[in-house]
């Protein structure tokens, strides 16, 4: 059989698979060679892919209250509650709850019936757990949320530095691009800020293991370091506000707050300086704290007081962690945003996008964040929820009483691929969707690479796109405009409904797509206004901040409350968030195979922990029991534990049951990275 062009359904890097069926159910995964975002390259989890399609066990009919039932039953049961909910407790009783597993297409449908049709904003996503403080960063300081970067750009650069991100394990074929371009320009540099000493800094030339969450002052100091050195570019500056207010916030961050010895931090300092071709790639690192978007913007104050951002090596890059983070950000699919790049607090932006939908009644204010919807939940406002695609009852922030909310709604409906994730046992009605490799449609990487996810398995049982259900839901609930029989149809409304942004003057403009063979598509860049220039941001040189400026931001850097110990969260090398599809590839468990805590040798000594032992971690929130791991590569005080385990798989391991509710102000994003716990022997 001919092999199928589509995209690996995890990390943010985007890499194109040949896919081939060989005929008895089952994949043979090649990485593509003219996918331009791996080349052929693909890490352990994308090469395991063809290990994890099996039907075995999967989610094949809907159910009604553990019971199989028809689809129509569900869908209509479905469309009535949230009916009743609406008509008797208003449209902000009801929400969607979705994911960056998501297509572009199945977030589409769920934003426009949530911010169109039902007149309320209660959209929310797990991206809002992993990228909402860097749109919050990108929007305060460009008017807009767009990543400045190409992946070229961490191969051109003479300097990358990775801040709070495991690039080696998180986007393994980014980090083997990098390495590439370093072996074949030995003049580059890489740098690594990590508080512990991950397998990135195994490759790195210089390592700063910051005191944790100190970034923002370190990028504080390096903007004084800049100004006082006078790096500053005098060329660039015209094109950005803000510089005076940004140094004057700047100065009150010390050397002594990184906790680098003060040779290491003038080493970096001096390096970042004196290099022109500087990328700075961060990640969950930054992103996932209660001050994440000071940080994120600390970073860009830096690049913007230099100019390094919008030239070929050069600018400050977030790298997604899901397949489709960004797609999802592109439709507007979160409670703050609206459609491609359009504000919903803008009366004209509502009136544009109502008018292309002929919505009947357009949300007019932001809805819940993640954290506040759970609440939401617990506390009765909301009454009915739609969860698509993930599994908050693991991954969510106080992960144990998000599953009593829940649990106790009441109306939840779950769509997913199978039965038996903790969210999914929750369910009152579960509906069968199609997973990776029976899905349809697009996704959008971290560089803003828009291609194919396609289909090259049929669905099993009675299993349905996620756009199917949301349509059809949207239809028994008295709705026009959900009429689509195909993606291709969705894709060509949302790149039309781009080119009313575009109008408007939103950057994301695809509208040129919306008569493209979607058969045939191949990876596409945008802005596509700029695809003559390789996509490349600032082309018109201008912002999109209504001075046509970006705008430098004043940082008031902090770190977390200090506490004996102060867990660190992260990822592991061969899983994917809860593993549900990565936990069914044999080879990939073998790597690191029950929930653990790397502590240092001076923590466990001094707490009696022996190699190998059981620890029990107790936060105000929950407990944990996890193996131990006694390293140096964490710092005293700082133990780490990965994010992975869920009920099913290691009910004593969930850690995001440890994390507290804390959220940054601005993006609403919590501070997942970081939890004050309480360990002893178990
Ligand atoms: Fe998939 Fe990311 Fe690995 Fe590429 S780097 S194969 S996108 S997990």
């Amino acid at each position: 059989m001919n092999p199928v062009r589509t995209t690996c359904p995890y990390c943010g890097v985007g890499c194109g698979v040949l896919a081939t069926p060989d005929g008895q159910g089952g994949l043979t995964i090649k990485g593509d060679p003219v996918h331009p975002a791996n080349r052929g390259r693909l890490c352990v989890k994308g090469a395991a892919l063809g290990e994890t399609v099996s039907t075995q066990g999967r989610l094949l009919t809907p159910r009604i209250h553990g019971t199989d039932a028809p689809w129509t039953q569900a869908l209509d049961l479905i469309a009535d509650r949230f009916t009743d909910a609406i008509a008797q407790h208003g449209a902000d009783s009801v929400a969607l709850y979705v994911s960056g597993q998501l297509l572009t297409e199945d977030y589409y449908v769920a934003n426009k019936l949530m911010k169109g049709f039902i007149g309320s904003a209660n959209i929310d996503t797990n991206s809002r757990l992993c990228m909402a403080s860097s749109v919050a960063g990108h929007r305060r300081a460009f008017g807009t949320d767009t990543v400045p970067g190409l992946y070229e750009d961490l191969e051109l650069a003479d300097l990358v530095v990775l801040t709070g991100s495991n690039l080696a394990w998180c986007h393994p074929v980014l980090h083997q691009r990098l390495l590439a371009a370093r072996a074949a320009r030995p003049q580059m540099k890489i740098v690594v800020i990590d508080p512990r000493r991950t397998a990135t800094c195994e490759d790195a030339d210089l390592h700063l293991p910051l005191a944790p969450g100190a970034d923002g002052h370190l990028f504080n100091l390096l903007l004084c370091h800049l100004h006082d050195t006078a790096r500053t570019s005098a060329t660039f500056l015209p094109h950005v506000t803000g510089l005076d207010a940004a140094l004057t916030a700047a100065r009150a961050s010390r050397p002594e707050d990184t906790g680098l010895a003060p040779d290491l931090l003038q080493q970096f300092l001096d390096l970042w300086a004196a290099t022109d071709k500087t990328v700075t790639v961060y990640s969950q690192g930054i992103n996932q704290s209660d001050s994440g978007t000071d940080k994120v913007n600390a970073i860009l104050n830096c690049h913007l007081a230099t100019g390094r951002i919008g030239r070929p090596g050069t600018g400050p890059f977030s790298v997604t962690g899901q397949p489709n983070a960004m797609g999802g950000r592109e439709v507007g699919g979160l409670a703050n945003m609206l459609a491609c790049h359009l504000e919903l607090e803008n009366p004209a932006h509502r009136a544009a996008v109502g008018a292309f939908w002929n919505a009947p009644r357009m949300a007019t204010s932001p809805g819940l964040k993640a954290v506040d919807m759970f609440r939401a939940v617990e506390d009765g406002r909301i009454k009915a929820l739609w969860i698509i695609h993930t599994n908050p009852a693991v991954t969510m922030p106080e992960a144990d009483r998000v599953a009593r909310a829940i649990a106790n709604c009441d109306f939840t409906v779950v769509s997913e691929t199978w039965p038996d994730t903790d969210t999914a046992r929750l369910a009152k009605v579960l509906l069968p969707s199609t997973a990776w490799g029976e899905k349809d449609g697009t996704v959008t990487n971290s560089e803003r690479l828009i291609s194919r996810q396609r289909a090259a398995l049929p669905p099993p049982g009675e299993a349905r796109p996620d756009w199917w259900q949301l349509a059809q839901v949207a239809r028994r609930m008295g709705f026009t405009g959900f009429d689509w029989t195909t993606p291709t149809q969705i894709f060509a409304e949302h790149a039309a409904l781009s080119g009313v942004a575009g109008a408007l003057g939103s950057d994301f403009d695809i509208s040129d797509l919306a008569t493209a063979d979607y058969e045939t598509l191949t990876p596409t860049l945008w802005p596509q206004n700029h695809r003559q220039k390789g996509g490349r941001f600032f082309a018109t040189g201008r912002f999109h901040t209504p001075s046509g400026r970006a705008r430098m931001i004043p940082v008031s850097a902090r770190v977390a409350d200090s506490a004996p110990f102060r867990l660190n969260t992260g990822r592991i090398r061969d899983q994917w968030h809860t593993m549900t599809r990565t936990g069914l590839a044999p080879r990939l468990n073998q790597h690191l195979a029950e929930p653990f805590l790397e502590i240092h040798p001076e923590d466990a000594l001094r707490l009696g922990l022996a190699p190998a032992s059981l620890a029990e971690v107790t936060s105000e929130n929950g407990t944990a029991i996890l193996r131990t791991l006694i390293t140096p590569k964490v710092q005293p005080g700082h133990p780490f534990a990965p994010i992975h385990w869920t009920g099913e798989t290691a009910p004593s391991g969930r850690i995001d049951a440890l994390i507290p509710g804390l959220t940054d102000p601005v993006s609403g994003q919590p501070a997942s990275k970081s939890a004050a716990v309480a360990i002893r022997p178990f």
